[in-house]
């Protein structure tokens, strides 16, 4: 939850999307699924117990996951619900994103 809080709260910035609080979610579904995120009002829910064993094979594959995931959710705060515009801004944030964190990558390391 803390790695959620810290990838969100940064990439959050970078976007221009505020948020407010952090939470779990343990037992959330939705037309028979059961909710892994959500934002809404500032608020960003995270279902840890939904998290893959795919996801947490490594600390790279967590991250990938992470940065997934908040990506996803940081979109709706400026394309609103699933349809193809949402689509198509997910996609425009997730490659924005992908090239920060190449970048940051790349940085030297002391
Ligand atoms: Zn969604």
């Amino acid at each position: 939850m803390a790695a959620y809080e810290a990838v969100a709260r940064l990439f959050s910035k970078d976007a221009g999307v505020p948020i407010v609080n952090f939470y779990a979610l343990l037992s959330k579904s939705v037309g028979g699924g059961v909710v892994e995120s959500e934002f809404g009002g500032g608020n960003l829910g995270l279902n840890h117990l939904s998290v893959s064993k795919d996801a947490l094979a490594s600390p790279m594959t967590y991250a990938v996951y992470l940065k997934n995931l908040i990506d996803h959710e940081l979109t709706h705060y400026k394309h609103g619900k699933h349809n193809e515009e949402f689509s198509s801004g997910r996609e425009a944030m997730g490659t924005k994103r992908l090239t920060y964190c190449l970048m940051s990558s790349a940085l030297p390391r002391q």
